[in-house]
């Protein structure tokens, strides 16, 4: 059955293809602004690994830039020596990759460190710039407040000469760390505080993971983002809302630089702002996921609970269900934070069209057919019952599952004594078995602590075709693997990582919301065409939901058939999404 809310909506991203960044874009090529080029960028630092709110700045980055046929580079925003790695790197662009984007070129901040170099000289000669030597806290209390004017350093009028003495001398590695800073000469009464004199570059003496020890200043985000952009090309330089008020600081730089001998036809580059994607029940900061892995509350920068791309990918979200999620969202200028449930609800819309199904038992229960027929040594006969791969696509065909007198069933499909609107199996009742027979209860054995050991039944071979001959019907149909074939398995089931909406808001610290159990691992067994399932691909296990094969199988050269097959459960077969907005009319239509 097809997913009821994807199903059922259109994509306002896609199908009215129109947001304000888009209405940008165009007016701006109409007028010729850009010189009729349209060209963008997706600048993450190589800190840490990419997330889905990552994913967004993506999607918008390289779609705006191709739908105007113009470019994206990714760039490595890495002028920060102390948290960035070559690891990083490599993962950032293996994951832009899986994601479905391919930039033209790919730069390094880094690499601009002469520019930028260069530029700090030419400021510093034209009385825009001065090196201060007042210590972090002093520069922050001089920098005064919202509302309460900052105050000159009394480095501020230094002559240029001793300005460029000292910034030479700064960048030799004569100075010690923390000692000065270069800032920018601008206003420290100015009612936007990024413009009070911003720090242009410090002083470390470590070493990059690029340039290695030749540099020992090295530029702040401001000073090196927007000559970044300009050095490149980029038209529309595309970021979140938390850099409102750098707008104006990057407009400076580029004003008073000579840009215009880049190269580049038109206009400088222009920034503009969008609404960070946020997830409930999750967070995206870089910061926090790197505690989350440092400090053990996950396996790794892929554990499937983790919002980051390789964990979704892990976990076997299809690229196409979170670019159609972002296309979804759309671009706004206001925060806002959406419901997992909607992103699954994409994923889910895919993996219906596009998953085999097959059979499993997660919590396996022994049901044993009385009357099942046996060959004269007394061994059950085993029949091959023709079963669906995949009732959205015919082209998936069927396959063969082994059906004989001793199956697995769930345990969760068998009551001794059934609640009212309970369906499934228990002593007396008649239940389909999928792709099987009908089977009726008769007597189901316990232990000693009253747990039921084995549940026997009786079948009725008319029931071949699914239905009874004499038109008697049956609530409901359950899933099973037959006993004698059964391929182990363990299937991680997950919840969310964080039990609250917004983890961290009670106490400031979201570690205080980790939901204590978020990942149960149930032993159970498959039908044998489990083993078809490549590492990484997604399967349905009918009536539980969707599983993808763990990719670490693929490491191993001989996978030991013994050795349980492992699968991350990605998501249930139930829209929760669709209940969400449900529930969300219905208070709608109370209030
Ligand atoms: P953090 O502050 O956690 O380190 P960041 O935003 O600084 O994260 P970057 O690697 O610098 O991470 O981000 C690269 C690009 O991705 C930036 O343009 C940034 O605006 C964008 N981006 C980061 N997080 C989100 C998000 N949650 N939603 C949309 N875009 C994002
Ligand atoms: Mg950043």
């Amino acid at each position: 059955m097809p997913d009821r809310f994807a199903a059922g909506h259109s994509n306002p991203g896609e199908a009215n293809g129109r947001d304000f960044i888009r209405d940008l874009v165009a007016a701006d090529t109409a007028s010729g602004r850009f010189g009729g080029r349209v060209q963008t960028r997706f600048p993450p630092e190589p800190n840490g690994y990419l997330h889905v709110g990552h994913a967004k700045a993506i999607c918008l980055d390289f779609t705006v830039a191709a739908e105007s046929g113009g470019r994206c580079f990714l760039r490595f925003d890495d002028t920060n020596p102390a948290t960035e790695s070559p690891e990083y790197v490599e993962a950032i662009i293996e994951d832009l990759r899986w994601l479905g984007f391919d930039p033209q070129e790919t730069r390094f901040a880094s690499d601009y460190f002469d520019q930028l170099y260069d530029w700090a000289e030419l400021l510093i000669s034209q009385g825009l710039a001065y090196v201060d030597d007042q210590d972090a806290e002093a520069i922050s209390a001089g920098r005064g407040g919202f509302g309460q004017p900052g105050t000159n350093s009394p480095f501020r009028d230094r002559p240029v000469p001793e300005n460029l003495r000292l910034f030479r001398e700064m960048a030799a590695g004569q100075h010690a760390e923390g000692s000065r800073v270069l800032r920018a000469r601008i206003d420290m009464q100015h009612e936007n505080m990024q413009m009070r004199d911003p720090v242009m570059y410090r002083i470390r003496h470590q070493h990059h993971y690029r340039q290695g020890d030749r540099w020992c200043i090295y530029p702040t985000y401001d000073w090196a983002h927007g000559q970044g952009d300009a050095i490149e090309g980029v038209t529309h330089s595309l970021c979140t809302l938390e850099f409102r008020d750098n707008r104006a600081l990057y407009d400076w730089y580029l004003e008073h630089l000579p840009t215009d001998d880049l190269g580049h036809a038109g206009d400088r580059p222009h920034q503009t702002e969008f609404a960070r994607l946020e997830l409930t029940h999750t967070i995206t900061s870089k910061r926090v996921l790197r505690r989350l892995v440092e400090d053990g509350h996950v396996d790794g920068w892929d554990d499937p609970r983790l919002p980051t791309l390789r964990a979704l990918r892990r976990r076997g979200y299809p690229p196409s269900a979170i670019r159609d999620f972002c296309g979804f969202i759309g671009v706004a200028r206001t925060n806002s934070r959406h419901a997992p449930e909607l992103l699954e609800s994409f994923v889910r819309t895919e993996l219906n069209a596009t998953a085999p199904r097959r059979m499993a038992v997660l919590r396996p229960l022994k049901l044993v057919i009385t009357n099942w027929p046996t060959d004269d040594d007394g061994n059950p006969l085993v029949e091959y019952r023709e079963a669906v791969n995949n009732p959205e696509d015919q082209s998936a065909g069927t396959r063969q599952v082994p059906f004989s007198g001793e199956l697995w069933i769930e345990q969760d499909d068998f009551r001794l004594e059934a609640p009212p609107k309970y369906f499934r199996l228990a002593p007396g009742r008649e239940v389909r078995l999928r792709a099987g027979y009908f089977v009726r209860c008769i007597d189901a054995v316990t232990d000693a602590g009253g747990e039921v050991t084995e549940v026997r039944c009786t079948y009725d071979p008319e029931t071949s075709g699914g239905q009874a001959p004499d038109g008697r019907k049956v609530k409901a149909t359950i899933h099973w693997v037959s006993a004698a074939h059964a391929v182990p398995i363990e299937a991680s089931l997950y919840e969310r990582l964080f039990d609250t909406e917004l983890p961290g808001e009670r106490t400031g610290d979201p570690l205080d919301d980790l939901h204590p159990n978020s990942h149960e691992i149930c032993t159970g067994v498959a039908e044998p065409a489990v083993t078809d399932i490549a590492p990484g691909q997604v399967v349905q296990f009918e009536r539980l939901g969707y599983f993808c094969a763990d990719n670490a199988a693929a490491g191993n050269a001989e996978p030991s058939s013994s050795a349980p097959r492992l699968f991350h459960r990605t998501v249930g077969l139930r829209d929760e999404w669709a209940n969400i907005q449900k529930r969300r009319q219905q208070q709608g239509a109370q209030r």
